[in-house]
């Protein structure tokens, strides 16, 4: 088995890849690297027809903090892995650059994760705020613990949302908009409440719940479960979800630029960490 540099692939299960992501004492922070691992380790499941579903989980105290903002966090570079699409540009100035980056590494990647052919399961505990909730909504199911708390701020950071914008669809318009406008966070029950999460176990059962639903998925006919997934994902698809998501991508990215020429960083400064903010320049 594969060995990466920001995760772990466990096999709890012959039929059962379980990615755990690793950097705890960034509360698993999504960098380049991290994105680049995890697309590896979910091709390498998916190519493994031993494998019939796929756990997402983080290791430490939470699920996400989300994309690693911080100067130097390997997103600020251009692409130095191998490009899943096919946009190009990366490391073009100003609106050129960044609309290709954020293609590449935020929109075209969780869309290829959302239809890997295989049923994936997130494993929430913790925090998962902003590019975090990218990673559970990009799963067909999402397991939460009792202590699973959810956020999307970048508005208070002057940018309409994060990359992957499904937050209507899985939240429903009214909530989406309070959730979005106000920068609250909801807890695991609320998620479950608006019917964004499956299950809420208490959060020491969550991993050993998370497997049992895994293991009882993955006792059915590995072609039923792909068609499956495939018609699920079609009806939402013909109900706009793609147009939706692109549409809500080209507002994020008027949102980069005009902070771009307002502040001189693509986030509105107000709404960053402190020790984040003191630094020169942001190029999420
Ligand atoms: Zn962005």
């Amino acid at each position: 088995m594969s060995t990466y540099e920001t995760i772990v692939v466990e096999r709890p299960d012959p039929r059962v890849a379980r990615v755990v992501m690793n950097r705890p004492a960034a509360r698993n922070a999504q960098n380049l690297q991290m994105t680049y691992d995890l697309n590896a380790a979910f091709d390498a499941a998916v190519q493994d027809d031993a494998v019939k579903v796929i756990i997402l989980a983080g290791n430490g105290p939470h699920f996400s903090a989300g994309h690693d903002l911080r100067p130097g966090a390997k997103n600020q570079a251009g692409i130095d892995f191998a490009p899943i699409g096919s946009w190009g540009g990366f490391r073009e100035p100003n609106a050129h650059g960044r609309f290709a980056r954020e293609q590449e590494i935020y929109l075209q990647i969780t869309r290829r994760w959302r239809n890997l052919a295989k049923p994936m399961i997130a494993e929430v505990h913790g925090k998962c705020i902003a590019g975090g909730l990218m990673l559970a909504w990009a799963c067909d199911l999402i397991v939460a613990g009792d202590n699973a708390e959810f956020c999307d701020p970048v508005v208070t950071m002057g940018v309409c949302g994060v990359e992957w914008f499904v937050h209507p669809w899985e939240l429903g318009p009214r909530k989406a908009k309070e959730l979005l406008f106000t920068a609250d966070s909801w807890s695991a029950d609320e998620a479950h409440r608006l019917g964004m999460v499956n299950h809420v176990v208490p959060a020491a059962e969550l991993t050993a719940f998370t497997l049992a639903l895994a293991q009882k998925i993955a006792a059915k006919p590995a072609f039923a479960l792909k068609l499956t997934k495939e018609a699920v994902n079609r009806s939402v698809d013909v109900m706009g979800q793609p147009a939706a998501i692109d549409q809500a991508f080209a507002l994020h990215q008027l949102c980069h630029a005009h902070n771009l020429q307002e502040f001189g960083m693509v986030v509105d400064p107000a709404g960053l960490h402190p020790s984040v903010r003191k630094q020169a320049e942001v190029k999420a």
